[in-house]
């Protein structure tokens, strides 16, 4: 049965997540029997977020916070402040964080919070004041063990930091696992704001090897110049490849013969985003998807690879660094044209790995060198991504629907062997 409260349009994060199960079905066995419980999220938060602006008035925010499932451990996941939020898109992303922890096999269940707010339109106070209040009205659910932000679009290690100490003053001790992602001097973990970056480097570096694709020299294209699209950008330049076209909010810019990474980091630093970069020829911001790469990384937000774009779109590996790019259509005509999709799931969960290390560090109080963080998330991704890999071609499956395979029998085995309540 349809849950009563979410809009299903179609190419929405929720419908695209549902449409991600029903293909996964056929090869769960026995245990599709359970498959219901991964279509509906097992609890969702709306919190009303009042805070004064710096001008006196009040202003009033949504917040969320969804946890999709707690079968094989604490929620997991991050929180995001962006105009567009809406409890159905918070939904998706708690639920393929769900399948991201279990795909990469963290004793985690998937949980994801999101206020819906511009961020840039408020002073560092009234954001301040946000995130404590958001972090106040969740604190009923969210705890060290039972539920731990962490940074997505939008939020970085300084609203961590408010996170954790609002949570912190409301329990009356200091609690440095409720959150992760946070600032070292906090009980961060080193390795942990580039992660995301460096995992979709090495699951693109396993797929690229796979498929006989050279990093050196190959032709990559980045949507999103935030931390995970710039850092995953750094690591492929470093290895050899040309950074061809990068899109942001401000703009796209394209340049065949590569574009200057340190130019355009700072050009970001300067001015908010790539948009005036001089290094290249500024393009429209539809042709970036006409644009000819070897490897294409969407790391900005949900369903731009649309079934149009898909058509179109001239690469060899699709490389999701941001969560529910393709939409079920686009994925469609991707895997038709025998272009590559390395799924979100895998993709992007060096994030999640090194909160995992982070919030590991935290309960242990013993803090871990950058190397070590490094070799560990390098063995972790490569592990898993060569079992995804396996099952993939086992069954003749893309690695969207093998990613799935592993994730949702772990997730059910769980499910099934800890059995119903009461
Ligand atoms: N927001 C990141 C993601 O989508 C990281 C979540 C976390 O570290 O808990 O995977």
């Amino acid at each position: 049965m349809n849950l009563s409260f979410v809009n299903q349009a179609p190419d929405s994060p929720w419908a695209t997540y549902l449409s991600q199960v029903d293909r996964v079905l056929p090869y769960l066995g026995s245990l599709a029997r359970w498959s219901e419980t991964l279509k509906r999220p097992k609890r969702a938060l709306i919190v009303d977020i009042p805070i004064e602006l710096d001008n006196g008035t009040v202003s009033h925010f949504e917040g969320y916070r969804v946890q999709h499932n707690l079968s094989r451990g604490p929620g997991k996941g991050g929180v995001r402040f962006h105009p567009d939020v809406t409890l159905e898109e918070v939904m998706a992303l708690s639920a393929w964080m769900t399948v991201k922890c279990a795909a990469v096999n963290l004793p985690y269940g998937g949980a994801k919070g999101g206020v819906r707010v511009e961020p840039k339109s408020l002073s560092l106070k009234e954001l301040e004041k946000l995130t404590r209040r958001y972090t106040s009205e969740i604190g009923l659910i969210i705890g060290p063990h039972s539920d731990i932000p962490a940074p997505d679009v939008n939020t970085n290690p300084q609203i961590m930091a408010w996170m954790m100490d609002t949570y912190s003053m409301n329990v009356g001790a200091t609690a440095t696992g409720v959150v992760t992602g946070k600032p070292i001097e906090l009980g961060g973990s080193l390795g942990r704001v580039k992660a995301t970056g460096r995992g979709v480097f090495v699951v693109g570096r396993e797929t690229a090897r796979r498929m006989n694709v050279s990093i050196d020299g190959a032709r990559v294209a980045v949507q999103g110049f935030g931390n995970v699209g710039s850092s995953a950008a750094e690591l492929f330049v470093g290895s050899g490849a040309k950074l061809v076209a990068v899109q942001d909010h401000s703009g796209t810019v394209h340049n065949p013969n590569g574009l200057d990474l340190a130019g355009l980091l700072a050009e970001v630093a300067a001015h908010g985003g790539i948009g005036g970069f001089k290094g290249g020829d500024v393009i429209g911001n539809e042709d970036f998807w006409d644009v000819e790469t070897d490897i294409l990384i969407p790391a900005a937000l949900e369903s731009v690879i649309t079934r149009e774009r898909a058509r179109r779109i001239k690469t060899k590996m699709v490389l999701e660094g941001a969560n529910g790019p393709t939409t079920p259509d686009g994925d469609l005509i991707l895997g038709e044209r025998g272009i590559m999709v390395v799924p979100d799931v895998i993709a992007n969960a060096g994030g999640v790995t090194v909160s995992y290390f982070e919030w590991v560090q935290d309960f242990s109080s013993f803090f871990w060198s950058e190397d070590e963080i490094n070799v560990r998330l390098d063995k972790i991704m490569v592990d898993a991504f060569k079992r995804i890999w396996e099952i993939g071609e086992q069954h003749g499956i893309p690695l969207r629907t093998a990613a799935f395979v592993v994730a949702c029998t772990r997730v059910l085995q769980a499910r099934e062997k800890r059995g119903l309540y009461p």
